[in-house]
């Protein structure tokens, strides 16, 4: 089993303190490190042989791709992005999942070229940092803001209101 597949199973026990918002093709959470204020994680429902996006039957593939493209909208409403970077990457994990980052001018100081480039030319170590880990309460906010966003883009939540 993957990483992925892992906090999906957490998810639907109601365990996984990340979750925001079930949607028809993935699930939202939040990133567990806050480096990029915001970052958050567009999880595609279902993983077995599906992991590039052209395994997906068109109608699936379009809705997932409309789903993480207002997901987009509603993390940078949420959290002031300056522009949104969406990845689809999944050398590490293979199961199709978008990293989402709102990024803001300076934001990986005078790394990259010249501070200017990807959120992975930020130092890993510090990215991924304990101290960028948010505590209960500032997760529970950053979720209040996101699904408040998320209702707005996508309509109030039903299915998987309040599950963590
Ligand atoms: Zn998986």
């Amino acid at each position: 089993m993957c990483l992925i597949c892992d906090r999906i199973d957490m998810i639907r026990r109601g365990e996984n303190p990340c979750f925001v918002r079930e949607l028809e093709t993935g699930y939202v959470v939040l990133g567990d490190h806050q480096r990029f204020y915001g970052y958050t994680l567009f999880l595609y429902k279902h993983h077995q042989d599906k992991t590039e996006l052209f395994h997906l039957a068109p109608a699936e593939r379009a809705r997932f791709l409309e789903e993480m493209t207002l997901v987009a909208q509603a993390v940078s409403r949420a959290f002031h992005a300056e522009k949104m970077n969406y990845e689809l990457l999944g050398m590490g994990d293979g199961h199709l999942h978008w990293h989402l980052f709102p990024r803001r001018a300076g934001d990986i100081g005078p790394h990259g070229n010249g501070g200017k480039g990807p959120v992975w030319w930020y130092p890993m170590e510090k990215m991924y940092s304990d101290e960028y880990r948010p505590s209960a309460g500032e997760r529970a906010e950053m979720k209040q803001k996101l699904q408040a966003e998320l209702d707005r883009v996508f309509g109030p939540d039903t299915a998987g209101a309040n599950r963590s």
